[in-house]
């Protein structure tokens, strides 16, 4: 059997999942597209424990967990209540505050709906996601200081975000987003060789943060119009404010992502309903105290980005 579809409306969406057990049958699918075959030993035969959750083995008794590595794994929400985030987070065109994602479900906690959507922001990354080449336009801009977030937290200073956009003919394809640090070349350059394959075409203002990229392995052009990436930059803010009302310094990094996905998925954005449940492939996503634990000396959650990209967002919070 192939691995399923997904519900392309909304109608669709309740005539697939009308309960927890629809919900369910559809992780076993989408993780044993072939049939279930048991880890410990290889047996396809299992009983059907719909109360955990888990397929267990006929022969040897092996649990197999229907969520491990999905951002339901451990939850107390009904599977429903998920995939319809996921439903709502991936066909809502602007995305979705966690306010509105709280009041369209009827969420007691705010809490909740906050960490419910920062799990699905996670899977909206790939980690080792590829580069983009092409010929690119780069520039960096500064974002925030408007107004602080919905929970009052970490009122958001200018954060430098670098950005990098591929163009076809007289459009933009993909888009790469980061927090950096500085406008350094050191930071300019490691941004581009992460996001960009070596041989392409970048084009940039005359900023001497740049001029390491021909050394680097790029064409460097420098250019006084880079109406792709200005497009990109201004459209971003826009989203930031209008349906998140300005965010925290912390999470910026996790709305460049959701919005990096959302800009190069729009064509068929209900693609990425298996995607952002974590079905695709392993994934954990934070947890409300890793996302606020900062202030109580606990480890905080980091956004998921590339590994030499994370290092620079953890140097900025
Ligand atoms: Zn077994």
């Amino acid at each position: 059997m192939p691995r399923p579809s997904f519900p392309k409306t909304i109608f669709e969406f309740h005539q697939w999942f009308p309960n927890e057990e629809s919900c369910l049958k559809f992780l076993i699918q989408s993780r044993w597209p072939d049939g279930f075959v048991c880890p410990r030993c290889g047996n396809n035969d299992y009983y059907w424990i719909s109360t955990r959750k888990l397929l267990r083995c006929k022969k040897c008794s092996y649990d197999a967990s229907v969520t491990a590595g999905t951002v339901m794994h451990r939850s107390k929400m009904p599977l429903k209540l998920w995939f319809y985030a996921a439903y709502l987070v991936t066909t809502h065109t602007p995305g979705m505050s966690a306010l509105q994602f709280q009041r369209q479900v009827g969420l007691s906690s705010y809490q909740t709906a906050f960490t419910m959507l920062h799990k699905l922001r996670a899977g909206m990354v790939r980690s080792g996601r590829d580069r983009i080449s092409g010929t690119v336009e780069i520039d960096e801009t500064y974002v925030g200081g408007e107004r602080p977030g919905p929970t009052g937290r970490g009122a958001l200073g200018k954060v430098i975000v670098a950005g990098a956009v591929d163009t076809r003919g007289k459009y933009a394809n993909r888009v790469r987003l980061q927090v950096i640090p500085d406008v350094s070349g050191k930071t300019l350059t490691s941004f581009v060789k992460n996001n960009v394959i070596e041989g392409s075409v970048v084009k940039t203002d005359d900023w001497r943060g740049y001029s390491g990229l021909e050394s680097a392995g790029y064409r460097h052009i420098v250019s006084p119009d880079l109406i792709h990436i200005h497009r990109v930059f201004s459209n971003m803010k826009t989203w930031l404010l209008g349906t998140h009302h300005g965010v925290s310094k912390q999470h910026l990094q996790a709305y460049l992502n959701e919005y990096t996905y959302r800009f190069n998925r729009r064509k068929t954005p209900m693609a990425g309903f298996q995607t952002v449940l974590g079905l695709a492939k392993e994934r954990l996503g934070p947890t409300y105290k890793g996302l606020y634990g900062v202030a109580k000396g606990r480890k905080a959650w980091i956004h998921p980005t590339n590994p030499v990209e994370r290092i620079i967002s953890e140097l900025t919070r």
